[in-house]
């Protein structure tokens, strides 16, 4: 039985990841590490904390000493990490924290595969989840390629870039089996409502403004969640060692366009005059360093792995709302106490 560690299960994409793997892989021993900070939420995958081959360890990964140990204990074959400080308005506010989880983490978790691994790496593999922010910002033309050269422009993109390079060269210093997958903005259930779409979605139900950054016009390539967590397996599975594969939906949005859809979408399955969630849209002063447009070419996960999303944006939107207006109590649990203080603070001004 292989062991495999998933760090950040308890979150939003780690969530999908961890149900796909201990569902589809009865021969694997999964192990979900999480320290269950604001974004992570142990509902999210209570259906298979049952099963026979899923473990839950609450831990944080900048504990050196606790992950060497658990890493010792275990002797874990494969890692996929997804633990991560994600939010970029967060990032803004407090980088330290994403240093910390986003760097040091990711160093903590290298190191202890390094440790264990021995220099043995027959059937061993480090698979870090990254984002496609690392490239930077777009003009209105091109798409972001494997080979794109890395210009973060946030906090959370700096951090993140930074994992990267660690896991790159822990390949090129130690021989560390690794691959990386670069993925643009995921959407579905889940979804902590701080990000927009469960954000807009949460609002439109209660009647709440919706706060649109600066004119509107950022543009953002959009993928379903589970469409990321069966690439993430591929990957996982078929991807080549020390290499990196970009995850993307063929999907640009305009974030206004994509309001008035969810506007439009909202309107119907809550019985409302279409044009009536429209009216609750607000333009709120841009964030600092803002990104124009991010676009992904995921041609060669494509070519290579034949991966390609299994939904259109319009279907993949529609089965979040169905599973927003369906889960109201998830819904409501994340977002009484500490998430409705830091909202509140957000978007006082
Ligand atoms: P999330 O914020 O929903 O979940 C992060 C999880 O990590 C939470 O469960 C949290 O409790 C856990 N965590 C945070 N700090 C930790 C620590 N120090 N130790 C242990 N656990 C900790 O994030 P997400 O949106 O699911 O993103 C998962 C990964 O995918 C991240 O690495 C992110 O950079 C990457 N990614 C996200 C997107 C996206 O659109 N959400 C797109 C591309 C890549």
């Amino acid at each position: 039985m292989k062991k495999i560690l998933i760090t950040g299960g308890a979150g939003f994409i780690g969530s999908h990841v961890v149900r796909r793997f201990v569902t589809q892989y009865p021969e694997y021993q999964i192990f979900n590490l999480d320290a269950l900070t604001y974004a992570g939420n142990l509902e999210n995958i209570a259906d298979i904390e049952k099963e026979v081959n899923y473990t839950f360890v609450k831990g944080d990964i900048v504990d050196a000493a606790f992950i060497n140990e658990l890493f010792e204990k275990e002797q874990f074959d494969g890692v996929l990490h997804l633990a991560a400080e994600s939010h970029v308005d967060r990032s803004i506010t407090d980088p330290m924290a994403f240093v910390k989880t986003n760097v040091i983490g990711t160093v903590n978790l290298l190191n202890a595969a390094k440790t264990i691994w021995k220099g043995n790496f027959e059937g061993k593999r480090f698979y870090h989840i990254s984002t496609d922010e690392v490239y930077g910002s777009l003009g209105a033309e091109g798409l972001f390629t494997e080979t794109t050269a890395y210009d973060p422009n946030s906090p959370y993109s700096a951090s993140k870039a930074s994992s990267d390079h660690f896991v790159r060269a822990y390949g090129e210093t130690y021989g560390l089996p690794y691959v990386l997958t670069n993925c643009s903005n995921n959407y579905g259930p889940n979804h902590f409502p701080e990000k927009l779409i469960p954000l807009f979605i949460n609002n439109i139900i209660n009647n709440k403004s919706l706060p649109v950054y600066g004119d509107g016009k950022y543009t953002r390539d959009w993928l379903f969640v589970e469409d990321h967590a069966v690439a993430i397996d591929l990957v996982f599975h078929e991807g080549k060692n020390h290499d990196t594969y970009n995850i993307g939906g063929f999907n640009e949005w305009q974030n206004i366009d994509l309001v008035k859809l969810l506007c439009k979408i909202m309107d119907e399955k809550l019985g409302r005059a279409i044009g009536t969630s429209e009216q609750l849209i607000t333009y709120v002063k841009d964030r600092p360093g803002h990104d124009l447009r991010y676009a992904i070419d995921a041609s060669k996960i494509n070519k290579e792995l034949g991966w390609k999303p299994s939904v259109t944006f319009e279907q993949g939107l529609e089965k979040t709302v169905n599973w927003y207006l369906e889960n109201q109590t998830w819904l409501d649990n994340v977002t009484s106490g500490a998430y409705a203080s830091y909202y509140e603070k957000q978007y006082s001004n």
